[in-house]
């Protein structure tokens, strides 16, 4: 049975699809990404089961098929049954559709379409078809798009577990050529590029030439033949050292793990070795996610255990104050076998938190001193955070976190610290002079103001929250 879109959701597609990503390469990290995650899953459930596990049963695996132009992405992941496909595939942006009928208007679309999970839906930039096939368990079925107006799922006979993801390509135009993704060298070029820290070998039969046998110097004869490849590097990215990796891996790491649109303001790589030894990645965001300042906002980071997922968002990880960080980590000394209720009182859980809060504390201040212009926009985005905390916890993280605040200064026209105003002080000023308002403009324009010493500063509160 054929079955329509959401209206909204055809919205949001018909904007992704024609003018929000602009860069088409991307959809092969899309698709790759989520072939992981699928493999993730199956990998961690095999693991805690009796069965015999090979890590050879998994991998991603690409393949081409030039006359038929259809690139296909396969995965030995956990499949999807009919529900799954229903679910998943079908109700597009299930979460962000009401969020986006209501912020569409005065929000930059490029930020708020990257954060719906619209991931598959990208394959639509290249494709005019899209066939899913895939099992789950012992049910097999096929998922089928045209254009992305409407889809069908119906039963198949797919003996292997995983999802084989078909593009069928869309026919070339003048401006574009969709048979570059059919291509090898590009299809390595962009494995590399954006998904060479997936942890799973992405493989690839790639033709190859070599001299024949009976090949001479006199007479050189070659030969094709084809090989399987792996094309990405396999050892997760906070496993490598600093020094081997550029911004752009982590740039890339960032945006292959959907924790952002944009490109991350900053991030802390760390190898904590002693008692409980980790490592671990951390991303302060450049824009707050659109519901970062609601309910509905988790925070948490990802939690690896000896190259094994153990959840995709570890909440006590991360303070509510830096809710806002995004990024992983792993280590091997907590076990894989406690469940998820104990996991959270683990001695070594806690140390480890502690640290990375006290890291991404350190690290702000470090901006603030060092890089004003990147701590403003961190701020400016995520401020309010550090002040709701101190806040509710009635002042009891007053101490740790007074010193990342910022205000505006009346004499300087920027903001500045409290340390900053307390060192421009006399040692005859007892106070700290504030005055609150509903904007700027109008604290600026109070006639309070004009009455203060000239040598004195005044912090401008214009936050509904600075009051208290
Ligand atoms: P996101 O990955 O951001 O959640 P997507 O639109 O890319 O959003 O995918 C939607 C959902 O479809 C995924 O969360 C997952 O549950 C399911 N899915 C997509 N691809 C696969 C796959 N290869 N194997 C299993 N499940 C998949």
């Amino acid at each position: 049975m054929k079955k329509e879109f959401k209206a909204e959701a055809k919205k949001v597609m018909d904007l992704m699809i024609n003018s929000i990503y602009t860069n088409k390469d991307i959809f092969l990290r899309e698709l790759i990404s989520n072939g992981s995650d699928a493999i993730d899953k199956l990998y961690y459930k095999d693991l805690k089961s009796d069965k015999n596990v090979d890590k050879n049963d998994y991998y991603i695996e690409i393949l081409p098929n030039k006359e038929k132009r259809t690139l296909t992405i396969r995965d030995t992941g956990i499949g999807m049954d009919e529900k799954d496909l229903e679910e998943n595939l079908g109700t597009i942006a299930k979460s962000g559709t009401e969020i986006f009928k209501k912020e569409i208007k005065n929000e930059d679309l490029n930020n708020l379409i990257g954060q719906f999970g619209v991931g598959f839906y990208s394959a639509f930039m290249v494709s005019k078809k899209i066939l899913v096939n895939t099992k789950k368990d012992d049910q097999a079925y096929k998922w089928i798009s045209e254009n992305a107006e409407s889809y069908e799922i119906e039963k198949s006979d797919k003996k292997e577990n995983g999802t084989d993801i078909t593009l069928f390509l869309k026919e070339n135009t003048e401006d574009v050529n969709f048979d570059i993704y059919l291509d090898q060298y590009k299809i390595k070029e962009l494995v590399r590029k954006y998904s060479n820290y997936i942890r799973y070998p992405i493989k690839m039969e790639v033709t190859k030439s070599r001299k024949t046998e009976d090949s001479t110097d006199e007479d050189p004869k070659y030969e094709d033949y084809s090989e399987v490849e792996v094309l990405n590097s396999e050892i997760p990215i906070w496993k490598k050292s600093k020094k081997d990796l550029t911004d752009e891996d982590y740039i890339n790491f960032y945006k292959d793990q959907g924790y952002g649109f944009d490109d991350p303001l900053s991030w802390i790589h760390l190898n904590i070795e002693g008692t409980v030894e980790f490592k671990a990645i951390i991303y302060i965001p450049r824009k707050a996610p659109f519901d970062f300042y609601s309910k509905d906002y988790q925070k948490g980071l990802q939690l690896y255990s000896s190259g094994v997922k153990i959840k995709d968002r570890h909440e006590d990880l991360l303070e509510d104050e830096f809710s806002f960080a995004k990024g992983v980590v792993e280590s091997d000394d907590i076990s894989l076998n406690i469940s998820r209720e104990t996991l959270q009182e683990t001695r070594e859980l806690r140390f480890i938190a502690k640290q990375i809060n006290n890291k991404i504390r350190s690290h702000l201040m470090d901006l603030m001193k060092n890089d004003r212009e990147k701590y403003q926009i961190f701020f400016k985005e995520f401020g309010n955070n550090l002040k709701v905390s101190i806040y509710e916890s009635f002042g009891a993280k007053k101490d740790r976190l007074e010193d990342l605040l910022l205000f505006n200064s009346y004499r300087k026209d920027k903001m500045i610290s409290l340390n900053e105003y307390k060192k421009d002080m006399k040692s005859t000023d007892e106070n700290i002079l504030y005055t609150v308002g509903e904007n700027l403009e109008k604290i600026k324009n109070s006639p309070a103001l004009k009455s203060v010493d000239k040598d004195r500063d005044v912090l401008l509160l214009d936050e509904k929250l600075d009051e208290f």
